[in-house]
């Protein structure tokens, strides 16, 4: 285990996190990144340590060392309560350094969470548009996000906070009247409200892809439709899409809702992530993550 404090780009301070020398990944203060501790003293994430498991030529199951090879029983494996004590703190702190976006309407806690879903702490994300700031209408969602690709849109209802990104931008048709249905990398996640923690919503290979309505058109009868059923701009099943694009249609199928989740579901268990299928939205954001 190693940390250190240096100076970082820009005067600010960056942190780097002591690392699980098995899968390299930082460790977490809980879950399955959390430091286990092993009888010959050494540590490794609760994950990489399951996976040391063995079955012991005497029948017990038991831990062989990845570093210097001692065996532990497996009932002999203990959570390092103490490192597991000062990640939280490093972490903390961390969080700390983040700067947020201007004019987001994101929380620390949220944009940090997000950050780490995103798979890096350093990133700088802007962001590009808020229906409370900028207008409620998919002409005003256009006009700001632009080109721009890598986009992670934030929907807040209530005490949920949840979305989606994109690897690709909102790509029209040529034809205002049409509608452009695209392939790109698509994932949903939740920041409060669903989870203990941030979580990644994976789906299924045959719904990464995003349709979008020319400035006329519609998508079945909503504006924007994000792979892993999330509409925008829904109408309401009347065939016309609303004039504000935070009226939303939102379901995850049961069988892609990770563990742990506690928010509404429907009676065939498809988390409902707004609360409700149909809902409005108090917010809608976007941020540029950046293109890829
Ligand atoms: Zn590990
Ligand atoms: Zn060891």
């Amino acid at each position: 285990m190693a940390a250190s404090a240096g100076a970082g780009g820009g005067g600010g301070v960056s942190i780097i996190m002591p690392k699980c020398s098995v899968c390299d990944d930082d460790y977490q203060s809980h879950g399955d990144k959390a430091p286990d501790q092993l009888r010959c003293g050494h540590s490794f994430c609760a994950a990489c340590v399951r996976g040391l498991i063995r079955h012991h030529p005497y029948g017990r199951r038991a831990a062989k060392c990845a570093i210097c090879r001692a065996a532990t029983a497996e009932v002999d494996v203990r959570p390092n309560h103490g490192m597991r004590e000062a990640m939280a703190s490093l972490l903390a702190i961390r969080m700390q350094t983040v700067s947020l976006p201007e004019g987001t309407s994101l929380t620390r806690q949220e944009y940090y969470g997000l950050l780490g879903l995103l798979g890096d702490h350093s990133m700088k994300l802007q962001s590009i548009y808020r229906a409370s700031r900028d207008g409620t209408t998919y002409d005003d969602l256009l006009r700001c996000v632009c080109d721009k690709t890598g986009l992670a849109f934030i929907i807040r209802k209530g005490e949920y906070v949840f979305g989606a990104f994109i690897s690709a931008g909102i790509r029209l048709p040529d034809d205002p009247t049409d509608t452009n249905r695209y392939d790109c990398d698509v994932w949903h996640f939740s920041l409060a409200g669903h989870f203990a923690q941030p979580t990644k919503i994976e789906i299924s290979r045959l719904a990464q892809y995003v349709a979008v309505a020319g400035r006329e058109g519609r998508v079945w009868g909503a504006k924007v439709w994000i792979g892993g059923d999330l509409w925008l701009g829904d109408g309401r099943g009347s065939g016309r899409p609303a004039a504000d694009i935070r009226s939303c249609y939102q379901s995850t199928d049961r069988n892609e809702v990770p563990e742990g989740y506690v928010g509404a579901r429907n009676s065939y268990g498809s988390a409902l992530l707004g609360g409700s299928f149909f809902f409005d939205a108090d917010e809608i954001e976007v941020l540029h993550v950046g293109g890829q």
